[in-house]
């Protein structure tokens, strides 16, 4: 059994980073930037107010009311080109160009206006409702680095300094499929002992936000060559021996190999006689990274890799699914495309009530998270009564660590995984 930073650090080293592609800026949301984004201009690229009103010098104003002569006006896109003196107001809209000789803008509202000249209401203060040249941003900054995920907040700088097309890491494809003889599609109806495939659905989408191409693959029986041959085709290699027709065997039969990069599988890796994953894995000769981890839920989690393809063999109930995705597979779909940070973000938050850890692992177990009065971060137990609980997991904002051998207790701070991106 390794710790659980030593297994991130096994799939740091054995993971692989996609070559860049170029896309359109309206296509980047969550892809990772291949290039360091600079501003190409400043901004703003001169004095400009933040006002309509009128552009003035303040000490015109000090004895404000005052009159002064309308000498000109200044709009947004072309703005007033002779040097304004004293005595004299420039008529001035929202991001236009303050003239030269002018140092504030007073708003319309404090004036009135008569005959050629405008009576200044109020001093105007030096600087006053204008945005200075440059005080935004340099040209030659940079703002955004190579590795940081976009996001929509971003969109407006690349667009202002022309980035219309942005280069970003290539995606990864991932597969996935469920394995057990329980397990029916989502349109199905259970029938005796059955249960339907939940954990596919929300692997394909958890992938997906985290920058993927994911597609479901039909899922399989326990049972070990139906199984050899649906992790051969999945990595594009062919199953070798004879092999037996399984009943699960005709809609395997109907999917042809394919390669994706990372490969997904639930199910089957605990100790039971019918949890084939790892045997299976290791027949078809992969390499097995890790196979044991002191995380709960999720201790057997396994990682391997076979014909080039990374291979996340996950426990089959939904939480643990969901954990050991957000901790393992996760972590190494991000550094496919070269994110600079692969793991959830970490955070403290104060215990509302106690949580139980476990003996002998470290545990990651889900909590909801809300705000007291007192601005701090609460952890909300989430009465979570098992890995199979994926009903109490749909309220889940955080995971929240416990190390092994230890409890949490009431306002306890504890650190805490969010998984809100
Ligand atoms: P396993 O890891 O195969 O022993 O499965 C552990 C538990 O997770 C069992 O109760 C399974 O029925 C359940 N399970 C396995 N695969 C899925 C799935 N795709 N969707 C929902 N539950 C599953
Ligand atoms: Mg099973």
């Amino acid at each position: 059994m390794i710790p659980i930073s030593e297994a991130i650090k096994i799939i740091e080293r054995e993971s692989f980073v996609l070559p860049p592609e170029t896309i359109d800026l309206e296509d980047s949301i969550g892809r990772v930037l291949a290039e360091n984004i600079k501003a190409d201009m400043d901004l703003p690229p001169f004095d400009r107010s933040q006002m309509d009103g009128f552009a003035v010098r303040s000490d015109d104003t000090k004895n404000a009311p005052v009159n002064l002569r309308i000498i000109g006006e200044s709009v947004a896109g072309k703005g007033f080109d002779q040097k304004m003196k004293s005595g004299e107001a420039v008529r001035i809209m929202t991001g236009a160009r303050v003239p030269d000789g002018a140092d504030t803008v007073q708003k319309v509202e404090v004036t009135t206006e008569k005959d050629g000249f405008v009576e200044i209401l109020e001093t105007a203060k030096p600087a006053q409702n204008i945005n200075k040249f440059a005080s935004e941003i340099k040209i030659g900054t940079k703002v955004f680095a190579k590795g940081e995920i976009i996001n929509e907040q971003m969109i407006a700088a690349f667009a202002s300094f022309g980035y219309a097309k942005l280069k970003v890491f290539q995606k990864p494809q991932v597969s996935i499929f469920s394995t057990g003889s329980e397990i029916v599609e989502i349109g199905e109806t259970p029938q005796k002992d059955q249960i339907r495939n939940s954990n596919s659905m929300m692997l394909k989408i958890l992938a997906e936000r985290a920058g993927a191409n994911a597609e479901i693959l039909p899922q399989v029986h326990d049972d070990f060559k139906t199984l050899k041959t649906a992790i051969a085709k999945a990595v594009g290699i062919k199953a070798k021996g004879k092999r037996q027709k399984a009943k699960s065997d005709e809609k395997q039969s109907q999917i042809k190999n394919r390669k994706s990069q990372i490969l997904i599988i639930t199910g089957g890796v605990s100790v039971g006689d019918y949890d084939f994953t790892k045997p299976v894995l290791r027949e078809l000769g992969a390499e097995i990274f890790f196979e044991k981890v002191s995380l709960k839920p999720g201790k057997p989690a396994v990682f391997a890799r076979l014909n080039d393809v990374l291979i996340f063999g996950l426990p089959g109930n939904p939480v643990s699914v969901a954990v050991t995705f957000y901790l393992f597979a996760r972590y190494a779909i991000w550094r496919a495309q070269a994110a600079k940070n692969c793991e959830l973000k970490r955070g403290f938050a104060v215990c509302s009530d106690k949580i139980k850890g476990a003996k002998e692992r470290d545990c990651y177990l889900p909590v909801s998270l809300s705000t007291n009065k007192k601005g701090e971060l609460i952890i909300e137990s989430l009465r979570f009564s098992g890995s199979s609980n994926f009903i109490a997991f749909s309220r889940a904002d955080a995971l929240v660590f416990i190390p092994q051998g230890k409890n949490l207790e009431k306002d306890d701070v504890a650190e805490i995984l969010f998984l809100l991106n």
